[in-house]
């Protein structure tokens, strides 16, 4: 059975990876490493699946040790300054793991990225925690953040916070993200929100966040036939005919989104 993951298809404009490579030259020699590992660790993860196994033995070898070079490189890039939490490194990695396999790299490697990022969320937030300060200091002190607007297009944000709730899951109302129920839970801790996790389906979507805050999900409200939702950009309340899926246009700032009301 084929199937297609929701970022499958993204590809990156041929001019990216040059600007990829001059504007991050550390984290452009340390990728390879990294989705190398990245590969045979989810090869362990099959084979787990195959043969009902614990956790494959080639799992881990090489991978801690690129993801801490990978680090030390987000340092040296200015990506990563210090003050930086476990929380942001994994959200600067997701980006580059997309973006890389944009330029023609290897899917399975995403899949592992995938398993360890959204499905093991808690271990490797504390990986990170634990090689933060160590990358830093390696990297001879934080750098300053990388301003340069190269990179804010090139590593461009691939969610929005304006979320919407249905009878089967939250979805992004300006980016095409759908998210099952089954695939993440609410939490109280550390914030009001749904820890996006993909355990259910493993399909994994890299667009999507690992948290999403409650007060950034919205329920559609609806009343004698029309639903009201808010922009997502400017917060005002809309108002519709109730269909299932529905395309509004604010009359206050002129977003226009699709979303679906149930
Ligand atoms: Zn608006």
């Amino acid at each position: 059975m084929s199937t297609t993951y929701p970022f499958e298809h993204i590809r990156a404009q041929p001019q990216e990876f040059a600007l990829f490579k001059k504007a991050l030259p550390s984290i452009t020699v340390a990728m390879p490493e990294f989705f190398r590992t990245m590969e045979i660790a989810n090869k362990s993860i099959q084979q787990k699946n195959m043969f009902g196994n614990p956790l494959g033995i080639r799992q881990d070898l090489g991978f801690e040790n690129a993801l801490k070079v990978l680090l030390i490189a987000c340092f040296n890039d200015g990506l990563l300054t210090d003050r930086d939490t476990a929380i942001k490194a994994i959200e600067v990695f997701r980006l580059l793991t997309l973006k890389w396999y944009a330029f023609g790299n290897k899917l399975d490697s995403c899949l592992y990225f995938g398993y360890f990022a959204y499905s093991c969320h808690a271990h490797a937030a504390a990986l990170f925690n634990g090689h933060l300060k160590q990358s830093e200091f390696l990297a001879g002190g934080a750098k300053g953040r990388l301003h340069e607007p190269d990179i804010a297009q090139l590593l461009a944000p691939t969610y929005s916070n304006a979320w919407y709730k249905t009878s089967t899951g939250l979805g992004d109302k300006l980016h095409p993200i759908a998210i099952a129920d089954a695939d993440i839970t609410k939490t109280g801790l550390p914030r009001p929100g749904y820890q996006v996790h993909f355990r259910h389906s493993n399909m994994f979507d890299l667009r999507a966040p690992t948290f999403i805050e409650t007060d950034q999900v919205e329920t559609p409200l609806i009343r004698d036939a029309k639903v009201i939702v808010s922009c997502p950009t400017c917060k005002q309340k809309c108002r519709g005919n109730l269909f299932k899926q529905i395309e509004i246009t604010c009359p206050g700032c002129k977003t226009t989104w699709k979303q679906f009301t149930s």
